[in-house]
């Protein structure tokens, strides 16, 4: 059988969005991502961050800074090797490179194809509508992580969403169950 993962969002979601973050200094997870990360890593799941990073295209932060800042991420989340592999967009919107932002599906299908995965047995988590979308348009299970998502996408965001999360322990213990059937 294919495998699963769980695909994660990092700004808002593992760590407090500051915007075009690339000081690792300021980096803060948000409560309970690091207890969840480890209960998915044990249960077996790949976990691929998959996020926007425009401050790269536009100019303000560079790939080394990101780098910097999902290390340091990865230490506080329980060590290197918590995450299994980051997929980037590094695009600001409305460059010619900008298809694969989400909602686009095709950093998931990125992480589908170098690790053989069944995407219908994948769930992506996130904090926003577009994460959301991306997760459906690859035929995911959607949870939305109810810290801190965008007050104008929430209504959107709830109803399309699989499973709504009020913290990482109930998205957790959601992914768990679900993925044991
Ligand atoms: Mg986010």
């Amino acid at each position: 059988m294919a495998k699963a993962a769980v695909f994660l969002d990092r700004d808002d979601t593992l760590i407090e969005n500051i915007p075009y973050l690339g000081d690792p200094s300021q980096v803060r997870l948000l409560p309970g991502a690091a207890e969840a990360c480890q209960r998915l890593r044990q249960a077996g799941f790949p976990l691929l961050v998959v996020s926007n990073q425009s401050g790269v295209g536009r100019g303000l932060i560079s790939k080394d800074q990101v780098r910097a800042v999902d290390q340091k991420m990865e230490i506080l989340l329980g060590g290197s090797g918590t995450i299994t592999r980051y997929y980037h967009c590094y695009a600001a919107p409305g460059d010619p490179y900008d298809e694969r932002r989400k909602p686009s599906p095709a950093m998931l299908q990125e992480g589908a194809r170098d690790f053989g995965l069944d995407l219908a047995r994948c769930v992506l988590v996130g904090n926003r509508l577009s994460d959301i979308q991306a997760g459906i348009r690859a035929g995911c299970s959607s949870v939305l992580l109810d810290l801190h998502v965008p007050p104008q996408e929430k209504s959107g965001a709830v109803r399309e969403a699989s499973f709504v999360a009020k913290d990482w322990t109930s998205a957790a213990d959601w992914i768990l169950r679900k993925t044991k059937t």
